[in-house]
């Protein structure tokens, strides 16, 4: 199977003045693209050449002589992840069910936002802010290193923020807590049920 980019749910534009369209532009057409090239030169005429993309990702966490295979899969699921985590109208709980969920595993809303910025902040290097499904079904916030991904750990992604550089420096340079703030306050969707 070969993997190709995955159709935006928005214009390249559509997240100004929040997040460039030349952000956008780098970020979707040439860093998830690399991804995805990447992926298919790595699992041509391997095993994994028949498998989707999610099984691929678990198929290969944790395996060392896999890393690379399992980097590049992990990063293009999180990206495609990535873009639907966000909306031009985004940045609210338009869901009661899930609002009760937030304020019964978090205490409230913003204690939610406190948590899951704390994580965006404090991710050292490259990673990603998430909030997850535990198997439990509870809520819960945390942070992953470079391409590692909930589902490699059995846990459900409801939204994430992408804590790279490449995902902010164009338009906020270092100031990652402005990009986080922004991405919670006006674009944030959250994918449950
Ligand atoms: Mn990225």
């Amino acid at each position: 199977m070969m993997f190709t980019l995955p159709a935006l749910p928005y214009e390249l534009n559509a997240l100004e003045p929040f997040i460039s369209a030349r952000t956008m532009e780098f970020h979707y057409q040439k860093h998830h693209q690399t991804y995805i090239d990447n992926l298919n030169k790595l699992i041509t005429g391997t095993r994994f050449a028949t498998l989707p993309l999610e099984e691929i990702i678990t198929e290969t966490a944790d395996e060392p002589e896999y890393e690379a295979i399992f980097n590049n899969a992990a990063q293009a699921w999180n990206h495609s992840f990535f873009w639907n985590s966000m909306s031009p109208t985004g940045g609210k709980i338009e869901n009661s069910s899930l609002e009760d969920r937030i304020i019964r595993d978090f205490g409230s809303f913003e204690n939610f936002r406190a948590e899951f910025k704390q994580a965006a902040v404090s991710q050292f290097g490259s990673g990603w802010a998430w909030l997850v499904e535990k198997t439990n079904g509870k809520l819960a916030v945390m942070k992953t290193t470079n391409a590692d991904t909930p589902l490699a750990h059995g846990l459900k992604p409801l939204t994430t923020c992408d804590v790279w550089e490449h995902a902010y420096y164009l338009d906020y340079q270092n100031r990652r807590a402005e990009f986080v703030e922004v991405f919670m306050n006006n674009l944030m969707v959250i994918l449950a049920d």
